[in-house]
């Protein structure tokens, strides 16, 4: 039975019962019963589920496993994280991420003004903020009204510009002192070693960010000069995301731990912590040789604790307090998009379709013997004799010896031959029945935006598991490709025959079919785009009591279709107004069908813009 790769991207998240995917919690309730339940009070279209305990889950293991590795090493220095909002700010992820990490002392990074004003906002006092990103006089202030207010934050500068920011805003604020009051100060390093693969270019030599060794020994001599260096506590660097092999991170640790003792070796006695920022990764592979990821957490841990320790060691300075800003890591597993299947493309290529005729040309009458005959031992033969026939069936059509109807026979007949043998083949068809089973791919069309929903896909090619929430009891035989209801070519996710996906044939007059889009919970929202006006979908959070029994709350509405016009700046009451007018005013209809067609207009008006068939 094909599991879809659960071993492999599921982390034991799920488990499959029977016929359906369950939540490995609680009393493990299957998905499709979640998202009956959530349907039942009237929301359609795409289902955004958010399950905090996942988020607990993937907290607990990264403190966990820095715990081990500085008891297995004796570090001295301590373990701090913190999580990065440009992840996720959905309210109701961070919410959630800040009642499910209470007692661990967690914070948020921000990375622009708005973030940082959740930061100040969410955060418990005395936790940590680490503030990142380019950063004018404004957002320099913002992190000095944070100090006043009691936060425990770091403005970690990424050029010599931002210090002299920095210098100005205290005196604003302080006159010439330094008080215990301000933020303390890190430094950005910029790497020479850079990370790999698609999110490679924030680390490096020619990354966008940090500073050069010239220009730290420059903040250095002005941090001496404005009797600043007792701020200095943090190097702190960043070598991309979804870092796949560890390698690179090994490099990377060297270089800053080298520059935090010779920091502190120079004189600056309040350096006391490495940020290591994030890149910690995520596998998204739903097959065994397309796994993203070549090392584990605890090997992560290990090494940042013994590295760290080494150069600490050989250098004669204090072991660094480890901060962390892992983001994806924490994150991507928390969230399931769940999107309905609306149509399957080929269904009319079905027995049923064949158009009955007194007599059918022999050829035709050729593929349903062999249709009827085809088993595991003469399957090759017989479809290679399809094949064979159909060459022949488009011949006679081109010359106009046979008629629509038989045309349409053929292709049904054939496709029909195709899709059994390959399943009578199981997998042993060699290449070319790879490429039949391109050929007759089922295109599955899914009430979703993927512009919206998975941007990495389109932007990135990020695959994300992929799962049918039922009939997981059954082989699926169908090569699959996913359409999206946008109008743009690019809204699909294709079948690849080096990671093929398959999935059941269902016939949706008589049961619905809904899609599980896995590990979507780390960047996809917040850039997901509303190309076509598709707005994020209907979002909830499913909370599991003591008890094991779980319970939906926060429910958010996607936005209705007036709310996302006036989101682009449309004067919707132009539009209310004007639409209106146009019913009001005219001459042909009648004051009871105006009625009608005004309750109807605002009727749609007030709904989102995902489709509402129910198949
Ligand atoms: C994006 C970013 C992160 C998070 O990276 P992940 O790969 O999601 O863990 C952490 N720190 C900085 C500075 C970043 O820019």
């Amino acid at each position: 039975m094909n599991n879809y790769g659960l071993e492999i991207w599921g982390d034991d998240n799920f488990v499959i019962h029977n016929s359906t995917i369950n939540v490995k919690h609680g009393k493990e309730p299957s998905l499709i019963e979640i998202v009956e339940k959530i349907r039942s009070k009237g929301h359609k279209g795409p289902l955004m589920l958010r399950f905090p305990h996942l988020i607990q889950k993937q907290i607990v293991k990264l403190f966990d496993a820095f715990k081990q590795a500085k008891e297995s090493f004796q570090y001295k220095g301590d373990f701090h994280a913190v999580f990065p909002l440009k992840v996720n700010q959905f309210p109701n992820f961070v919410d959630s991420l800040i009642a499910v990490s209470e007692g661990y002392n967690y914070g948020l990074e921000a990375g622009s003004k708005a973030e940082l004003v959740i930061a100040m906002s969410k955060t418990p006092l005395g936790a940590p903020i680490t503030v990142n990103g380019f950063k004018d006089k404004e957002m320099v202030s913002l992190c000095f009204i944070a100090s006043k207010m009691g936060h425990n934050i770091t403005i970690t500068i990424e050029g010599l510009g931002e210090l002299e920011t920095i210098i100005e805003v205290n005196e604003e604020f302080n006159g010439k002192e330094f008080t215990s009051m301000i933020p303390k100060i890190g430094v950005r390093i910029r790497l020479h070693s850079a990370g790999i693969g698609i999110w490679a270019k924030s680390g490096g030599y020619s990354s966008k960010f940090g500073l050069t060794s010239t220009e730290l020994l420059e903040a250095y001599s002005l941090m001496v000069k404005h009797n600043l260096l007792g701020q200095l506590s943090m190097v702190h660097f960043h070598i991309g995301s979804q870092m796949s092999d560890i390698a690179p991170l090994k490099k990377a640790l060297r270089e800053a731990g080298n520059i935090y003792a010779e920091l502190k070796k120079r004189g600056a006695t309040s350096l006391s912590a490495i940020n290591i920022g994030g890149g910690l990764a995520v596998e998204y592979g739903q097959h065994p040789h397309s796994q993203e990821r070549n090392y584990s957490l605890n090997e992560f841990a290990n090494d940042v604790i013994f590295l760290m320790q080494e150069i600490s060691k050989n250098k004669g300075v204090e072991e660094p307090d480890i901060f962390t800003e892992s983001g994806r890591y924490v994150a991507a597993a928390h969230a399931v998009l769940v999107a309905p299947v609306i149509e399957l493309f080929s269904q009319e290529y079905n027995k049923k379709e064949l158009s009955a005729k007194e007599v059918h040309p022999p050829l035709i009458q050729e593929l349903d013997d062999l249709f009827n005959g085809l088993d595991s031992k003469n399957a090759r033969e017989y479809l290679h004799d399809a094949l064979d026939h159909m060459e022949s069936l488009l011949t006679l059509f081109d010359l106009g010896y046979i008629d629509l109807e038989d045309r349409s026979n053929t292709e049904i007949l054939v496709n029909l031959i195709i899709k059994k043998a390959i399943i009578l083949l199981a997998g042993h068809g060699g290449s070319e029945l790879k490429k039949l089973q391109q050929r007759i791919q089922e295109r599955y069309l899914v009430n979703f935006s993927i512009f919206q929903s998975l941007p990495d896909f389109w932007g990135l090619e990020q695959n994300f598991p992929i799962a049918p929430l039922t009939h997981l009891d059954q082989r699926a035989t169908n090569p699959a490709s996913i359409w999206d209801i946008t109008c743009d070519s690019d809204g699909e996710l294709p079948f690849n025959p080096r990671l093929p996906l398959h999935l059941h044939d269902i016939d949706l007059d008589k049961e619905d079919y809904f899609l599980g889009f896995f590990l979507t919970g780390a960047y996809q929202e917040v850039l997901g785009m509303r190309h076509n006006l598709f707005s994020h979908p209907t979002e909830c959070v499913i909370n599991f009591s003591d008890s094991g029994v779980y319970e939906i709350v926060d429910i958010i509405e996607a936005q209705n279709l007036m709310d996302i016009l006036e989101d682009l700046e449309y004067d919707t009451y132009v539009i209310d107004t004007t639409l209106k007018q146009r019913i009001e005013q005219s001459e042909q209809l009648s004051s009871e069908e105006k009625q009608h067609l005004l309750g109807r207009l605002y009727l749609y008006m007030s709904e989102n813009s995902y489709l509402k068939i129910n198949p």
